[in-house]
């Protein structure tokens, strides 16, 4: 079926019919978590690190792949560690993906102790540099965020496909193309939406330093509390460097992330004069029923509370 002598194993092991009912039914693109059905369905089994890569490569994959998430929508993926469980469902896997860029601080020791071969989504993809903490120098690991690098995961994304299973490389092509326009049309939105902003205010300030790539596809300044989760976080000094920024700049309004606390933040703006506008989504999806719970909504839902934030339009919609 699957043309690859690798494959016919897992097809020789009990084919479920709810199994591929489930997995086929309308979101044939979601990644799934459970480890007791993996590999149970015949098809090739591709584990990605978290869940925004995972969706990714589901959208890629369409039908004829399994993919799954090392971690689970809501997880912090800086400081994960895995579980045993995570090692016994990467061992049954074919292909592993990771983000790379020092995203994934657990992945070098976990993937030396697989088999499978795994590719790194952000290769291709040009970096920007962290500016303070610990890892100020290495590159900054949320490329994701930007539109345009997205666009670079996909294609890689595609290409990973294509080669683990040739036989359906062009429907591979075919639906990163369309994926990938869709991702550009947000891109394209942003930039126009904020478009007509005051240049002076185009910053956008966020608690971590996760979004210099977004920045850089808007032409945003760029200003956060901490540069990376996990290092030291909310501490009275950079809220104080913080507050300075908002004030001088005058920045209507800043964001904090949905995997962390927001309380710092919350006290820029009181003391900044600026308005606390809302989460933004990042290093994890939602739940499937919460806002995020694709990797274009977690884009839509970005931009729209970005252009809101710095535009006012928020502001004139709570009043
Ligand atoms: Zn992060």
């Amino acid at each position: 079926m699957f043309g690859v002598p690798n494959f016919s194993l897992r097809l020789g092991a009990a084919v479920c019919a709810v199994l591929l009912l489930a997995g086929c039914a309308g979101a044939g693109a979601r990644p799934q978590s459970e480890a007791t059905s993996a590999a149970q369905d015949g098809r090739p089994v591709v584990l990605a690190t978290f869940t925004v890569i995972a969706d990714m490569a589901g959208v890629v994959a369409g039908d004829h792949l399994r993919v799954e998430s090392v971690t689970k929508a809501g997880a912090e993926i800086h400081g994960y560690e895995p579980t045993p469980d995570d090692l016994r469902r990467a061992a049954r896997a074919d292909l592993v993906l990771d983000n790379g860029l020092g995203l994934e601080a657990w992945f070098d020791k976990f993937v030396d102790r697989l088999d499978a071969p795994h590719v790194t989504l952000s290769g291709g993809v040009e970096t920007i540099p962290i500016t303070g903490g610990e890892a100020k120098g290495h590159a900054n690991p949320h490329a994701w965020m930007s539109p345009a690098a997205a666009q670079v995961y996909v294609a890689n994304i595609a290409d990973a496909f294509a080669a683990l299973d040739p036989e359906h490389a062009d429907d591979y092509r075919a639906n990163a193309a369309s994926y990938s326009a869709q991702i550009a049309a947000l891109g394209d939105e942003l930039e126009r939406e904020l478009a007509s902003l005051d240049p002076a205010r185009r910053a956008l300030v966020t608690c971590e330093g996760a979004f210099s790539y977004l920045a850089r596809d808007a032409g945003l300044a760029e200003a956060w509390l901490w540069p990376v989760n996990s290092e030291r976080q909310g501490t009275p000094q950079q809220v104080a460097a913080t507050i300075d920024f908002v004030r001088d700049n005058r920045v209507p309004a800043v964001f904090c992330e949905s995997t962390v606390s927001s309380t710092a933040q919350e006290q820029v703006a009181d003391e900044a004069g600026a308005r606390f506008a809302g989460v933004l989504y990042v290093d994890s999806l939602s739940e499937p029923d919460g806002p995020v719970p694709t990797y274009l909504d977690l884009l839509a839902h970005d931009v729209r509370t970005i252009v809101a934030g710095l535009t006012g339009a928020d502001e004139a919609a709570g009043s």
